[in-house]
């Protein structure tokens, strides 16, 4: 796979001169405060939204995006700067101000007044600090977009940072970094920047916790309210911000919107920082790196130190040896891991580390085997870049990259509003006004000299190696003083550095071929199809083994197309055997994939491959043209499918490891994933699959594959730029792939999985541990029935009016914990409210807050005025209606209702004409029946997911229960034995199919 970090680089070049520059005081409609427009940007020729950049008389950068069809506007702030400017004794404090921003401003002081406006008005809102940049970002519904940004830009003009609300935030802080302690992603982050230099900022740890913002400033006499306030004035200016707007109004409009408001931010002439000096100088390099990691994970990186490539976007030689080192078909580097087994992935490129350097690098996955070869992959990876060295930098190489990457400009899917103005935001800081849009897209210079110049920093001399795995634990005697990681860096010896500086590339490496995929016609379908107006997708071919829906798209007109393809089988899912085979099956088959489809997927293909309790998946999105010819090599894999000995033992270990990972994950995935365990009538526990899986062979595998395709259904979606005669070739292709005595299964075979019914008044608790992460966490669930349109809608908007309140009571204010999630959960066909707080609080603790909270929430509901009724109401009723931006995300939601066999197409208008007669009243006894601990039809179950790491909550439960003042509560029944529990249970029947559709397998016999 290839990474090149899409991010951000200050060419410190002027823009250049704009075409419009009619400047303030001007006639037609100018805006006073603008300085300079640009009407000049380069944008798609199948792009419909018009672009306008400005800049400000303060400095600031605008780019404005009109969009008369939007559904949602969106906007996005940046300013560029970053953890790596805290000051030396503050780490955390670019982060701690970033959060601070939201609670409060001069002319808003409401700490939840953003949130509560957005949630009003279909929107949402988040914010992130990297090493660099700081970014802030919203959406809401169009005719809102004015309102919303007056609120936002006070967060740059007059933020208040409250004594209260900064005492109360640093919880939240706190609790994200302990969300991170133990995640070996934050970990293996932060052991490579504390090996940096010790004197470049890059070293730095940025998110802070209590010690670095509270408790060691207090010792020192820090005041750390008065410092956020300092590094806001030295950094939040004009001068260095980027902002993005999308919106319905034409440009004009919203440049009259935002010139006036955002004019008013600061302008501090501060600069922005950069850092060309590297954090890994000489002596930081020829490196070697053992680290333990949380997880039993197991990979390899060989990074070479490089400066910041972003100035050369035009001519790309970062992306040409990224595609090289990256690739994955014949020839590539990480086919020859595979041939020798010590590797299964591979992702090479550039990335960036911030302004001014960054790093070249190729990172692995270890197989058993391979940590035993370290040193040989290394020098694998250095003959290959040898043989690019010899071949030299190739024209045709590059050229096909230009032209690849060309088309995916031009025939780009719609960018979600709220995915373009955070994407947008950062190039704008980096590229001139008119290459914002397409800097990534396209390469123009022809430049081989820049190629060899980073081809020359990839020397064994430059490398430093990482090695992840716990085998290597005892070598691991230094540790990490942020995050408490062990590890040991030492020297590469000079007898390895000059055996590698003389590596020789063997045959087996050479450059990839010419790229067959790339699509020959992009013509759109011109006949008519009676499915191109109409709402739902057709069945155009239903046999006893097959069933095909067909739409013909009239919404994006792209060359493109989206097909997807159950293979179900009763099998798949039938014990814990079958269950393990399957997931096996599906790794082997993407390995055995692997290389032939990568030029495919490089050409515009995505494809993929998994494995559900029905059977197996397969999709192919992407330019229509040569679709089929991977679909049917796809389906050639699967039904002739030999189990290669080795590989099986290899994927076979991967799986029970992934399985066995699984400890270590976040505790409120804990919660979920025990909660599926409660309530769905059939599901195999890990401990089950883990146990099973240790006898899988590849005979049984063999047997497996085979028994499965000789009794299969298949139903399959093909939507987009496709004939239906090409779409029943297709499919008549695929049935004839089917094994020759391939049988029909019976109808009881395609029945759903269904949900446990919990009986009125009950209240069940299942409890667990966690002894990874010193977060606890606890999840509630009020059950409340069969999915129908009214109970849906009714349901979202009582998730939609509490969620806002529910983060403000329980993160904001009680500061319970960094991640805290209400909203609807559905499985099986039946759905409810969920409530999940993650914390370092005890779970019986928070269950008694959440619950607090949702008695509080009855008031709440009946105290909101009909006019804030009707906001959420038709806040809702907007954000359901709007229009899937892709063609895949269209598609998602035909199969969706394909595969859960409702088939309500037309859903959105449906259910929101249910919507629009909801009253409060009804909304109230909604909650009345489902939530409120009066009533007696009140279903719940909480889950309970207890740390007892070192820290954790596990044995702090008497302190917590002195804080419990209602006393009064009834006590849930416990879940020990789920078998018990279930075989006493009900189960909900399937909703009912909105319209007359052929059951699924209705061809099959009964
Ligand atoms: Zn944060």
């Amino acid at each position: 796979m290839t990474v090149t970090q899409c991010a951000r680089q200050s060419p410190g070049r002027a823009g250049r001169s704009p075409t419009d520059s009619r400047g303030p005081g001007g006639s037609d409609g100018v805006t006073t405060g603008v300085l300079k427009r640009y009407d000049n940007i380069i944008k798609s020729a199948e792009d419909k939204r018009e672009y306008r950049g400005l800049q400000l008389t303060n400095g600031l950068k605008v780019l404005l995006v009109s969009d008369p069809t939007t559904d949602k506007s969106a906007a996005a702030m940046d300013v560029n700067v970053g953890y790596l400017s805290d000051p030396d004794e503050l780490p955390g404090l670019a982060h701690f101000c970033e959060h601070m921003l939201f609670l409060g401003t001069e002319k808003y002081p409401e700490e939840n007044e953003y949130n509560k406006f957005l949630s009003e008005h279909g929107g949402s809102s988040n914010a992130s600090t990297s090493s660099d940049h700081t970014t802030y970002y919203f959406d809401v519904l169009p005719d809102h977009l004015g309102k919303a940004l007056d609120i936002f830009a006070q967060f740059f003009i007059s933020p208040l940072f409250t004594e209260s609300a900064t005492g109360r935030e640093l919880s939240a802080v706190n609790s994200e970094h302990e969300k991170n302690a133990a995640s070996d992603t934050w970990r293996l982050d932060q052991l490579n920047k504390s090996t940096a230099d010790p004197d470049h900022p890059y070293h730095k740890f940025g998110t802070g916790n209590r010690d670095t913002l509270e408790t060691i400033p207090k010792q020192k006499g820090i005041d750390v309210r008065k410092e956020l306030l300092k590094f806001h004035k030295q950094w939040y200016s004009a001068s260095i911000m980027t902002l993005v707007v999308v919106g319905k109004e034409t440009l004009s409009e919203l440049e009259a919107l935002v010139a006036p408001l955002f004019t008013q931010v600061a302008d501090r002439g501060t600069r922005a920082p950069s850092w060309p000096q590297h954090p890994y100088p000489e002596g930081r390099r020829r490196k070697r790196a053992y680290c333990l990691p949380v997880k039993d994970l197991r990979s390899l990186s060989i990074d070479f130190p490089i400066p910041d490539t972003r100035k050369h976007y035009k001519s790309g030689p970062g992306h040409y040896l990224s595609h090289l080192l990256g690739h994955e078909g014949p020839g590539s580097l990480l086919s020859a891991l595979k041939a020798k087994g010590w590797c299964n992935s591979l992702v090479g490129g550039t990335r960036i580390g911030a302004r001014g350097f960054g790093f070249f690098g190729v990172q692995v996955d270890l197989t058993e085997k391979g940590t035993e070869h370290i040193d040989e992959i290394v020098e694998l990876v250095f003959q290959y870049i040898a043989m690019v060295r010899r071949e030299g930098a190739q024209r045709w190489v590059w050229e096909e990259q230009r032209d690849l990457m060309a088309m995916e400009f031009r025939f780009k899917d719609t960018q979600e509003p709220r995915s373009l103005v955070t994407g947008h935001v950062h190039l704008l800081q980096e590229f001139p006004m008119e290459d914002v849009l397409s800097a990534y897209y396209l390469i123009t210079e022809w430049r081989p000299e820049l190629i060899d110049e980073l081809l020359e920093l990839l020397i064994p001399e430059n490398v430093r190696i990482g090695i992840v795995a716990k085998c290597f634990a005892e070598k691991c005697t230094q540790v990490e003083p942020w995050y408490g990681t062990k590890y040991l860096q030492e020297d590469i010896e000079d007898a390895k550095i000059n055996a590698w500086k003389a590596a020789k590339p063997p045959p087996e490496l050479h450059l990839p071929p010419p790229n067959e995929f790339i699509p020959s016609r992009l013509d759109l379908e011109t006949s008519s199809d009676v499915t191109s107006e109409a709402i739902a997708p057709a069945i155009i071919k239903d046999t006893p083994l097959m069933r095909l829906w067909f739409k013909r798209d009239n919404e994006f007109m792209l060359p493109k197309a989206f097909v997807t393809m159950d293979l179900v089988s009763p099998l798949a899912y039938a014990d814990p055997v079958c269950c393990n085979l399957t997931s096996v099956w599906v790794l082997l088959l993407r390995d055995q994939l692997q290389q032939f489809a990568y030029a495919a997927e490089l050409a515009g293909l995505r494809w993929s491959l998994g494995n559900a309790k029905y059977g197996l998946s397969v999709t192919i999105d992407g330019y229509d043209d040569k679709q089929h010819v991977l679909l049917e090599k796809i389906v050639d894999s699967i039904v002739h499918f030999k189990t290669d000995p080795q590989r099986f033992e290899i994927m076979k270990e991967s799986h029970v490891r992934a399985i066995r990972n699984f400890e270590a994950e976040q505790p409120y995935q804990h919660a979920v994933y025990h909660q599926a365990l409660c309530l769905s009538d059939l599901v195999w526990t890990r401990c089950q699959l883990l146990d099973a899986a240790k006898e899988i062979t590849a005979e049984q595998l063999d047997d497996f594959a085979a028994r499965m395709m000789r009794r299969v259904h298949v139903e399959a979606l093909m939507f987009g730029n496709l004939t239906r005669q090409r779409a029943l070739q297709i499919a008549d292709t695929i049935e004839s792939k089917l094994p020759k005595d391939a049988t029909p299964l019976l109808a009881q075979q395609l029945m759903l999985y269904r949900e446990v019914e919990l009986e009125k008044g009950a209240w069940y608790v299942r409890e667990t541990e966690n002894s990874v992460h010193k977060s606890s966490c606890a999840s509630l669930y009020y059950a409340c029935g069969v999915r129908a349109a009214r109970s849906n809608v009714t349901l979202e908007l009582l998730a939609h009016a509490l969620s806002e309140p529910c983060f403000h009571v329980l993160r904001t204010k009680e500061q319970l914990g960094y991640i805290v999630f209400s909203g609807v959960r559905r499985s099986n066909g039946v759905q409810g409210l969920r409530v999940i707080v993650q914390s370092d609080r005890h779970p019986a603790f928070l269950e008694r807050r959440i619950d607090a909270f949702l008695q509080g929430a009855r008031e709440y509901l009946e105290n909101m005025t009909e006019e804030e009724f009707a906001k959420h109401r038709s806040a809702l009723a907007a954000q359901r209606l709007e229009r899937p931006k892709r063609m895949s995300s269209k598609a998602s939601q035909l199969w969706s209702e394909i595969t859960a066999q409702v088939y309500n197409f037309d859903r959105p208008r449906v259910e929101v004409e249910q919507l629009n007669t909801v009253t409060k009243e009804e909304l109230i006894q909604f909650y009345m029946k489902h939530i409120s601990a009066d009533s007696s039809e009140r279903q719940k179950l909480s889950v309970h997911v207890l740390s007892t790491a070192e820290g954790g909550a596990g044995r702090r439960e008497q302190d917590e229960d002195e804080t419990d003042t209602t006393g009064k509560q009834a006590e849930p029944i416990k879940i020990t034995d789920l078998v018990e529990f279930k075989c006493r249970r009900r189960l909900y029947p399937h909703p009912i199919p909105f319209t007359n559709i052929p059951r699924k397998g209705a061809q099959c016999k009964l």
